[in-house]
């Protein structure tokens, strides 16, 4: 008998270290509540992967077997359960997050270990550790053959067993959306119905996010996030779609597949560079003069900073714990440069906030964003008031988050920071002011930043 030892892979179908098991022997699927990894994730997310575990029992219960949850370190419980039960060799899915690296590499010095490739579409092990852009990660992963969906293991290949015990209720303070494979896959297949076909048109339209947010992206970084479904599962239908459309269709599908490339080079960066979460990727000469003022802070979390894209999106993730992309890039930018606060405070309230919480995809997005990661522009400025007029310019999507914009010309509303404190006191008194002026702030940090780098 082998063990599989499932983490951030919640699911039957395309699991490849799974797969890869059932291939040579009966399987015995195991969980392990570890305190340390837990720490490390926020309490929606928690509450969004435990309600996932359930429906994954459930999945197993159905096929005659049952997913084994204990609690403690990986490294004692899982040679313990092997012995319990007699089998020979655990299998797991290799995962990237530094903390639960150092897990697995425990588990591997503890006991017989497989380690697989599951989480990515390339093993970035296979890939260059640094490449001057996405556009050079691109070139070379793109060239690279993509694997076909595992198989999903047989139910007779699965160990007789049952398990008393229990996976904690944990609660969220938001509605989470609903769990498992069978709820990702339906999620999926609404997107290839109405959203793929026309995903580049309306991914950066906020009228579209806001009235069709369903068709607009897919919304399936919650369920890659737990693993809920295979990444190769996803790349087979939207390939297979890719060779069946053609004109503005396929480049809409195209763009997608496109789009997954971003998580796959996140990954390598991650996979290269462990310390991605923690310290910049790239060397500045002198040091970023962050400000780190705590009542900013505050106002951003809150979302009352007084620019209406910056708290639409502040008050989408703290109501939601998702976060569309324009206003997530929008918010970053926002904290680290209109507020010079120091991108890490970003990771840390993403992490805590966003039920689709990624190691790779926080924080190599936040460093992009901020200008510390991968960009090859030296120092990106997002201005909000720009951004809102080219992508929400008929305020949906600030409305729909910020009531006490409601009613207002949209027009006033796109140039809202640079109005006169009068006129926005008479026509949103409950509104905050700006928390900083729009020019000032842009050219304080283009200012730092080029200094940091040396160029002043
Ligand atoms: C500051 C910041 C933090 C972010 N943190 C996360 C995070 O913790 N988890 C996360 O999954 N994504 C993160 N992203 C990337 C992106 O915002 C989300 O992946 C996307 O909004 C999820 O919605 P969707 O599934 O509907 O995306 P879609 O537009 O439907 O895209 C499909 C999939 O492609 C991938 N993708 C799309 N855009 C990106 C991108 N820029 N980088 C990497 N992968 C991408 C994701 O896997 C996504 O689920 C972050 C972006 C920024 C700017």
């Amino acid at each position: 008998m082998h063990l599989f030892w499932h983490q951030r892979d919640l699911r039957l179908h395309d699991n490849c270290g799974l797969a890869a098991a059932a291939a040579s022997d009966t399987v015995l699927p195991v969980f392990v509540v570890d305190p340390t990894v837990r720490k490390a994730v926020g309490d929606r997310q928690w509450a969004f992967w435990t309600s996932g575990l359930r429906a994954l029992r459930s999945q197993y219960r159905k096929c005659g077997s049952d997913l084994l949850v204990r609690t403690g370190d990986p490294a004692t419980v899982l040679p313990a359960v092997a012995d319990e039960h007699g089998a020979d060799r655990v299998y797991f899915n290799e995962h990237y997050r530094p903390v639960r690296r150092e897990r697995q590499r425990a588990v591997e010095d503890a006991v017989p270990t497989e380690a697989v490739t599951d989480l990515v579409l390339v093993d970035p092990a296979t890939l260059a550790p640094r490449y001057e852009n996405h556009s050079r990660f691109y070139d070379d992963w793109q060239t690279r053959e993509k694997p076909a969906p595992a198989p999903t293991p047989e139910a007779d290949g699965l160990a007789d067993v049952s398990d008393r015990q229990e996976i904690p209720e944990v609660s969220a303070d938001i509605d989470l959306p609903a769990t498992g494979y069978a709820a990702a896959r339906e999620r999926w297949e609404r997107f290839l119905a109405d959203g793929i076909e026309t995903y580049s048109d309306t991914r950066d339209d906020m009228r579209t996010a806001v009235h069709r947010p369903e068709n607009a992206v897919s919304r399936m970084s919650p369920y890659l996030a737990a693993g809920m479904i295979g990444i190769r599962e996803l790349w087979a239908d939207a390939t297979e779609r890719y060779d069946a459309v053609d004109g503005a269709a396929r480049r809409n599908v195209e763009k997608y597949r496109y789009e997954l490339s971003w998580r796959e080079q996140n990954y390598n960066l991650l996979y290269h560079h462990p310390s991605l979460p923690k310290t910049n990727y790239t060397t500045f000469p002198e040091a970023i003069a962050w400000e780190n003022d705590p009542e900013m802070f505050e106002a951003w979390k809150r979302g009352e900073t007084g620019y209406p894209l910056i708290d639409a999106g502040m008050r989408q993730l703290n109501a939601e714990g998702y976060l569309h992309n324009r206003p997530r890039q929008n918010v970053a930018s926002f904290l680290t440069k209109h507020l010079l606060i120091d991108w890490r405070e970003g990771v840390a309230y993403f992490q805590d906030q966003l039920i689709d919480h990624d190691p790779a995809n926080n924080a190599a997005n936040w460093q992009w964003t901020a200008s510390t990661g991968t960009d090859s522009v030296d120092v990106r400025i997002f201005d909000p008031v720009a951004q809102m007029s080219k992508y929400d310019d008929g305020a949906d999507y600030v409305t729909e988050y910020v009531p006490e914009l409601r009613g207002i010309d949209p027009e006033t509303l796109v140039d809202w920071p640079t109005l006169p404190d009068d006129e926005r006191t008479a026509l949103a008194p409950e509104y905050p002011a700006p928390i900083v002026d729009r020019n000032e702030a842009y050219e304080r940090a283009q200012r730092v930043f080029e200094t940091a780098l040396g160029k002043r």
